[in-house]
């Protein structure tokens, strides 16, 4: 060794070190996410993923701020990593320009040992099967088949074989609500490092069995059973000598592809432990299929609104699950607010505070401005997107609030109309928190009724609600399966399919990237 290089070894400490860790491994990191519904008219385009470039990807996640351990073990090449709000299908065009730029780093900078591949799972692209898979595809293409990757993924995701077969390792989250979003990164990335410096690379074996089970979020969440007991089983199950990591996928209910199912997938170098835990794991999920139900009381509109207003327990929260922007609808359907205004209980000004989250109204948002808050303004909103159950709603009242600056809505006025207090935005947001009612001057914790485009209760929420109901209205994330037509997912596929046989439910094992 020369004078030069052992001094510079000496001063950076890695004299004392072991071999392998002289040089730090090269890891790139990429990724989209979104969920998106084909049973909604909605588009996504490029726009909506906000997506990060280079150094700036680091800011997305905690354990990647320049002073946490993580940012130190390992020379980090970040490419392009975009999330959007859930929505309808991506545009062929929004989807090839970020997989075009995604590519353009790990061309200039590779070779990598590693790639951390953050991923939702659940994209639809119009005319394009599988898009996470032809993703991972065209990257494979680019670094080759020797590096590592380490896929996270949402737990509403889809894992097609194509997936399965690129990346080396693979997690999704253990709760949803997704209070264990960035954990499961963090995961990610750690089982990636660790293989990298243990010099161990690539688990041996993936196992992956497709369990034919279809259901929608709200009847999967982990704060209740089934569920609950399901995704605490996988903790344990992927800590066992020879297994790296272990996952099960609920899928996503609402895009029409065969890989639209749910999966469990477990990695490792114990090809018995790897598949025997795999096959433990389906074999529960399979066993308690018939156990899952909805996670809150469910109802029609019409008898959700009987049971709020009759109710003595204030907010009655119902969730307009139908038409949930968190899980691909276009989040602009107006049929419920409609069938809310015409009811009599509301039309005073006295009335009992229902409190509306949200309908988007660009046109509404400016009249408000002029009009400015405590005077009067009339207009339409909603039924852009997807009009296919109620018209652009009339809204006819006073301008409570207004505030700029939210990166999702940009926009968002309140208008009071009878004693319905209804959010409009300039472009879609969901409404999760209690700080997004309070800043517009709302006080959900007062209000009799609070009516939420969302799915099951996010946590803030949920810690409100004094009930709950979740109302069964139409839209593109209608809860109830059975009323929409797939066409191209597979067959028998529980609950479509009364009475049918037990599946085959013994692990594949497949095959690594190079094979
Ligand atoms: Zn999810």
């Amino acid at each position: 060794m020369k004078p030069l290089l052992i001094l510079h070894f000496l001063l950076a400490g890695y004299i004392f070190l072991p071999a392998q860790t002289l040089r730090l491994p090269r890891i790139a990191i990429a990724g989209l996410g979104i969920e998106s519904s084909t049973f909604s008219p909605a588009l996504t385009t490029e726009e909506a993923f906000h997506a990060r470039y280079g150094k700036d990807v680091f800011k997305a996640y905690p354990f990647f701020a320049e002073d946490a351990p993580l940012r130190k073990q390992a020379v980090w090449v970040p490419a392009l990593v975009g999330k959007s709000l859930p929505g309808g299908a991506v545009t062929r065009q929004a989807y090839e320009s970020l997989v075009n730029k995604t590519l353009d780093s790990p061309k200039k900078n590779g070779p990598f040992d590693g790639l951390y591949f953050d991923i939702h799972g659940a994209m639809s692209v119009v005319g394009l099967e599988d898009p996470e898979g032809d993703f991972i595809t065209r990257i494979r293409k680019v670094i080759g088949t020797k590096t590592l990757i380490s896929t996270s993924m949402d737990l509403h995701g889809n894992v097609s074989w194509r997936l399965a077969q690129h990346t080396d390792i693979i997690t999704c989250y253990r709760m949803a609500p997704h209070e264990d979003a960035m954990e499961t990164k963090q995961r990610a990335v750690t089982n990636l490092l660790n293989r990298l410096a243990s010099g161990k690379g690539k688990p041996a074996y993936k196992a992956r069995i497709v369990v034919p089970i279809l259901l929608p979020g709200e009847k999967t969440s982990t704060r209740i059973e089934p569920g609950k007991s399901l995704y605490q089983a996988v903790a344990p199950a992927s800590v066992q000598p020879g297994i790296v990591d272990a996952a099960i996928w609920i899928g996503y209910a609402w895009a029409d592809e065969p890989r639209n199912h749910a999966v469990v997938m477990v990695t490792g170098d114990d090809r018995e432990a790897v598949t025997r835990t795999a096959e433990q794991l389906a074999a529960s999920f399979w066993k308690v299929r018939n156990e899952f139900v909805f996670v809150a009381p469910t109802g029609t509109l019409a008898e959700s609104l009987d049971k709020a207003l009759a109710s003595s327990k204030k907010p009655f929260f119902i969730s307009d699950s139908g038409d949930n922007p968190t899980a691909g609808g276009a989040g602009d359907v107006t049929w419920t607010l409609t069938e809310i205004l015409k009811r009599p209980e509301f039309k005073e000004q006295n009335g009992p505070v229902l409190i509306y989250a949200s309908i988007p109204g660009p046109e509404l948002v400016q009249k408000a401005i002029a009009a400015g808050v405590g005077n009067p303004v009339e207009g339409y909103a909603g039924a852009k997107v997807d009009s296919r159950y109620a018209p652009p709603v009339k809204l006819s009242g006073t301008v409570h609030s207004i505030e700029y600056g939210d990166k999702d809505a940009e926009v968002e006025v309140v208008v009071k109309v009878g004693s319905v207090y209804v959010i409009v935005t300039q472009k879609r947001k969901p409404y999760h928190n209690e700080i997004d009612f309070t800043r517009l001057g709302l006080q959900p914790r007062k209000s009799d009724i609070a009516v939420v485009k969302i799915g099951y209760l996010q946590p803030e929420l949920y810690d409100m609600r004094a009930d709950w109901i979740l109302a069964l209205t139409p839209g593109g994330v209608d809860q109830n399966l059975e009323r929409l037509e797939y066409k191209h997912i597979q067959r028998p596929m529980y609950p479509f399919d009364k009475n049918m046989k037990d599946p085959d439910l013994s692990a594949k094992l497949v095959p690594l990237a190079d094979e």
